[in-house]
Parts: structure tokens; C-alpha cells; sequence
């Protein structure tokens, strides 16, 4: 809980958690993590904590639901009872089931599915503990877990939330940030091809603030891609060392 006389941006322009508005929360990315998925990886950014495990591509059950040009792509975003303060109750919450939904459409416009007809490919995001741009966290784990189960990707997808705080623009934002500020708009880039693929907001921003809320968003992107890459390189070159 925020006190009222708690200010989300202190005069010196840090935030209560100190950073400066255009930074990251402390962010760490693990690939392989699970061993019974085809893919997986988890990815911390700050208290934010979630695994993200991925299946197939791999028969669909019942046959008469495949389709016959390219794979299904099936996605869950869940987020454990104990991930917030208050226990989420049991099971799907329309909030979860709709994060789900615009998750998967985010990660159907960078998966090559027509390489794999009659198939679906099972993408779970498990959220352990929430303390803000959950949704984000989950796509830019969702795509380490696609590509270590070798699913041709044209991208990874990387992702941050931005938003506003006490009238500024802030980048990534924490829950409390999330809660008391004036608007929340996570984004999700293949970044590469310089493409969103999720943009949502939350709140009001005035075309000048959308724009720079952009720019910071992208800046935030490029420094997860550039982790989600280097979490991909170690990863295979741990495993070449290995075969030696
Ligand atoms: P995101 O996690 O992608 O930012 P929201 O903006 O909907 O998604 O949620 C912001 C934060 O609010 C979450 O990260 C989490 O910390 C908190 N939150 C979400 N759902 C619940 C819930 N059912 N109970 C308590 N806190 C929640």
C-alpha cells in the first residue's frame, strides 16, 4: 500500500523503488528451465517471477480440430493464488483468460505455423509472483521457451510495460506504479522487424505523451532483446562445451 503523502516521483526525478523513469527493474532470463517441456524459460524483472513452458508442436486431440494448413496455437497465462496479496482465486479469471487471448495473438504474427499443419503448439505462462507488468514478462519468457523447443520464429518477441506517473512518462512499471499512476500501456515488439505486436492502454495519454511513451518502451524492448539474446547464446554455447 501507498501512503498519501508517498510521491511515485521523489524532486530528484527517482522513483520510490529509486530508479530513474527511463529505467529497467532489475531484469534476469534462464533458458531450459524445465524438464518435462519441449521449451521453457523464466524471467525475473524485479519481484515480477514467471516460468514459461511450451509442448509440441505435437497432434491435436480430437483429430477433427486440426487444421489442415498450419499448426493451432494454444496459450495460458495463469497466475499462481499466491502471486498477488490478496489469494486469486482458483482457476481462470476473465482478466486471465483474455490475457491469454491477445498473448496468443501477440505470438501467432512471429510463429511460422504454417510449417507444422494438423499440429498445435501449447504455450503456458505461470505467473509466481506479480508485481507488475506480468502480461509483459510472460510474452518475452513465452518466446525463449518457443525458440528452445526449435519452433521457427521470425523473431523473438520482447516486451515492457510503460506509463504514466505523477504526469510523467515512466518505463516499466511496478505494481504501486501501476495502481496509482495516471495510465499503464504494456507493448510487445518483434524487434528486429521493428513490429508491435501487442500495444494496449490503460488510462489516457495526449498524442505527445503516447509518442514518448513509445520511444521509452522501444528503448526498454531493445535492452530485453538484447538479454533475451545473450540468455539464448548462453545457453547453446554451455551445451556445445558440453558435447566437447
Ligand atoms: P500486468 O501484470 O500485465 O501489468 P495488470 O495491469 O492487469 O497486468 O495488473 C497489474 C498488476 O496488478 C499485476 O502485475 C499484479 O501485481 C496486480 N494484480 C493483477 N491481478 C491481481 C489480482 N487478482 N489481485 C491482486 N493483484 C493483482
Amino acid at each position: 500500500m501507498k501512503d498519501s503523502s508517498m510521491r511515485l516521483v521523489k524532486e530528484d526525478g527517482t522513483r520510490i523503488d529509486g530508479r530513474r523513469l527511463d529505467e529497467l527493474r532489475p531484469l534476469s532470463i534462464e533458458i531450459g528451465v524445465l524438464e518435462k517441456s519441449d521449451g521453457s524459460a523464466y524471467v525475473q524483472l524485479g519481484r515480477t517471477k514467471v516460468f514459461a513452458a511450451v509442448f509440441g508442436p505435437k497432434e491435436v486431440h480430437p483429430k477433427h480440430l486440426a487444421l489442415p494448413d498450419r499448426a493451432i496455437l494454444n496459450c495460458r497465462y495463469h497466475m499462481t493464488s499466491f502471486s498477488v496479496d490478496e489469494r486469486k482465486p482458483l482457476g481462470m479469471t476473465r482478466r486471465e483468460i483474455e490475457l491469454s487471448k491477445v498473448i496468443r495473438e501477440a505470438l501467432e504474427s512471429v510463429v511460422f505455423l504454417e510449417e507444422f499443419p494438423r499440429t498445435s503448439i501449447d504455450v503456458f505462462i505461470e505467473i509466481i509472483e506479480a508485481d507488475g507488468g506480468t502480461r509483459t514478462a510472460g510474452l518475452t519468457a513465452a518466446s525463449l521457451a518457443l525458440a528452445e523447443a526449435g519452433i521457427p520464429m521470425v523473431d523473438l518477441v520482447a516486451a515492457v510495460a510503460v506509463g504514466k506517473i505523477e504526469g510523467q512518462i515512466a518505463l516499466d512499471l511496478s505494481d504501486l506504479e501501476d495502481k496509482y499512476g495516471e495510465a499503464d500501456m504494456p507493448i510487445a515488439m518483434a524487434p528486429r522487424l521493428n513490429s508491435i505486436v501487442l500495444l494496449q492502454l490503460n488510462g489516457r495519454l495526449t498524442r505527445e505523451e503516447f509518442k514518448k511513451a513509445l520511444e521509452l518502451g522501444k528503448k526498454g524492448i531493445m535492452e530485453i532483446y538484447q538479454k533475451q539474446r545473450d540468455a539464448l547464446r548462453r545457453k547453446y554455447s554451455e551445451e556445445a562445451l558440453m558435447e566437447v
